[in-house]
């Protein structure tokens, strides 16, 4: 196809056509997996007969909303634990986790972070950044984290060294969130629970599962984690819920977390679904499918910026175990140019300059580039970046590969124009 009316010239074009061939193989994989999750899905969505009762509404305290219930077990299922609580109302992947936090640990307890340190937004949480007021921390909760190994992996053995009577919750991130870290597998993370619960069985293994959801064929509970979380503005809202979060795994974990998310005795039991059932249910129907247009624009990414001779991770053919993919620019001006044009494809705001900020929550200035549906969607085609070096920018997202290709193409199009290329 020609994309001279795009504002694309003949280079760039060719370019993404060598690297398109480069990920063929990677495609077919990746269409697999999306097969795989879409049956698990529907399966769920016929074992509890979801009908047009289930789109309905409830207000005030919201008892016996039935598309609320339905959807918890629905969930439950397809991510292979016992129970789970999905909510419009949990307001981020943050307040998810930080409901699994609050819910496990009590004064005394120990929290390990088994991958290093764990994503930005969790460290006020556990009182690691910021005045510590109402942290983890200041309620007499104590945190120690197993760093990485130097290639990025998970260190087993170390993580057993600081393991010990006190560490009630061992918590990993799936993904490599933003770090230039391996994303884990399932298998990798089911190791390590295996490996700790071998000694003590009584610790809680909880997963970060932002991103990580239908990227693999089995989610981290059917590999031995016992409780994970994560953001339906991300994968498993497949990018038309409205926002919130879900929580899944142990039935005993799950109502510890229910708990902080109302208050004990209330739990699950209300909670108005304020007409937010139906597009929750459709975009679990659509998230296998998302994830791998997700997953396809992550590749291409990857293919494209080797071609250009940027260190990129992980690399266009390698398995990937996240929707995330990381550029390394080494230059500021280069990396904010390339949020600008993943800005300047976007449906939606295609015309703002994305600059940095100061996010609420993290530590350095962040750029961020999403022009989307749902305010920080990052289904959608979305690039966005902490400003310090080297400068990596991570990319993620894209609802539909075609778009996030010109999405990708008018990003590399604008680093062409402004002679900030590395070749090419
Ligand atoms: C996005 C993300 C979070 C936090 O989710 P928010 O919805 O932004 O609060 C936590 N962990 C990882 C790995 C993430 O990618």
């Amino acid at each position: 196809m020609n994309h001279q009316n795009l504002g694309i010239s003949e280079a760039v074009s060719a370019l993404f056509e060598r690297a398109e061939r480069r990920t063929k193989d990677v495609f077919s994989e990746i269409d697999r997996i999306a097969e795989h999750n879409t049956a698990k899905v529907l399966q769920a969505f016929w074992e509890f007969q979801v009908s047009d009762l289930h789109f309905g509404s409830t207000t005030g305290y919201g008892y016996d909303d039935a598309g609320r219930d339905t959807l918890d077990r629905i969930f439950a299922r397809v991510m292979g634990g016992e129970d789970a609580i999905v909510r419009h109302s949990i307001v981020s992947g943050t307040h998810a986790l930080a409901l699994c936090l609050y819910g496990l640990l009590r004064p005394g307890d120990t929290l390990l972070s088994a991958a290093g340190k764990p994503y930005d937004t969790l460290e006020e949480v556990i009182g690691i950044s910021g005045d510590g007021r109402g942290s983890l921390r200041e309620f007499g909760v104590e945190y120690r984290q197993t760093e990485l190994t130097a290639e990025g992996t998970l260190d087993i053995s170390a993580v057993l060294e600081q393991v010990d009577e006190t560490v009630k919750v061992v918590w990993v991130q799936k993904s490599k969130g933003y770090g230039w870290r391996d994303s884990l597998s399932c298998e990798e993370i089911g190791r390590l629970c295996r490996a700790v619960k071998e000694r003590y069985p009584n610790c809680v293994c909880a997963v970060d599962n932002c991103y990580g959801e239908f990227v693999e064929e089995e989610e981290p509970l059917s590999a031995g984690a016992d409780l994970i979380a994560g953001s339906l503005i991300k994968n498993p809202g497949g990018g038309l819920a409205q926002g919130g979060a879900y929580v899944a795994g142990k039935k005993e974990l799950v109502e510890l977390a229910s708990f902080r998310l109302t208050a004990p005795g209330i739990g699950r039991h209300e909670g108005a679904t304020l007409g937010n059932n139906r597009l929750m249910y459709q975009g679990l129907f659509l998230a296998p499918h998302t994830v791998a247009q997700n997953l396809k624009t992550a590749a291409l990414c990857a293919a494209v910026f080797e071609e250009l001779g940027y260190a990129v991770h992980p690399g266009s053919t390698d398995k990937r175990y996240c929707t995330i993919q990381a550029i390394r620019f080494e230059e500021k001006q280069k990396l904010i140019r390339f949020c600008q044009g993943i800005q300047m494809g976007s449906p939606v705001d295609a015309a703002a300059v994305p600059e940095p900020w100061d996010m609420p929550g993290y530590r350095h200035q962040v750029i961020m580039a999403a022009g989307t549906f749902v305010q920080g969607a990052t289904s959608e085609l979305s690039a966005d970046a902490p400003i310090k070096p080297p400068y990596i920018a991570y990319l993620q997202g894209g609802m539909t590969y075609e778009a996030a290709k010109i999405g990708l193409m008018k990003a590399v199009q604008k680093l062409q124009d402004e002679s900030l290329l590395n070749r090419g």
